[in-house]
């Protein structure tokens, strides 16, 4: 390997932040920009590139090597009725506010799925039911990483609706 290649693998890039000097155009004075990294010239903008292809290769590669996954979703028992009826449709995720537009959450295990929903603080105590679905049935997944989760998903999320075919109502447990 070149020297060149290796200062191009052998560091985290950082993109310090400067304040404009002198004004020009959409850039006013006293403005702070990011700067490319001064180790290796990158942009800050090649980098988001870069990690957001990073991020799709790694779903890819997730989907690939284990295409069917049981996945879980935690839902009130309120919405029972309308899930049997209709299936999963996205809505706003009630639990955190991270997460703007509609979408559907599920996790690789009950008790993460638990955790990423019915265990957040601000969600509402009572009944809750247990819904199965399978990633490879799901329409448009977006499959989050998570290196410490020993499947290697932290979440798959879903814009799309899951049928009510594709659901299997599992059990209910109570949240005091
Ligand atoms: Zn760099």
């Amino acid at each position: 390997m070149s020297e060149i290649s290796d200062e191009w693998t052998d560091h985290d890039c950082i993109f310090p932040e400067v304040a404009i000097e002198e004004g020009e155009g959409e850039l006013q004075t006293g403005m702070k920009v990011l700067v490319p990294c001064p180790q290796c010239g990158e942009t800050p903008l090649d980098h988001l590139e870069w990690s957001e292809h990073q991020a799709s290769e790694s779903q890819k590669a997730l989907l690939e090597a284990m295409p069917v996954r049981i996945l879980y979703h935690w839902a009130p028992a309120a919405r029972r009725k309308q899930i049997i009826r209709y299936g999963l449709r996205p809505r706003s995720r009630a639990t955190t506010s991270s997460i703007a537009a509609p979408v559907i959450c599920l996790a690789d295990s009950p008790s993460w799925a638990w955790a990423l929903s019915g265990e957040q603080r601000n969600a509402p105590s009572g009944e809750w039911d247990l819904w199965q679905t399978r990633l490879d049935i799901i329409s448009e997944p977006l499959v989050l990483p998570g290196t410490d989760r020993l499947s290697g998903i932290y979440e798959v999320r879903t814009t799309e609706r899951i049928y009510k075919r594709h659901l299997w109502y599992v059990a209910t447990r109570i949240k005091a």
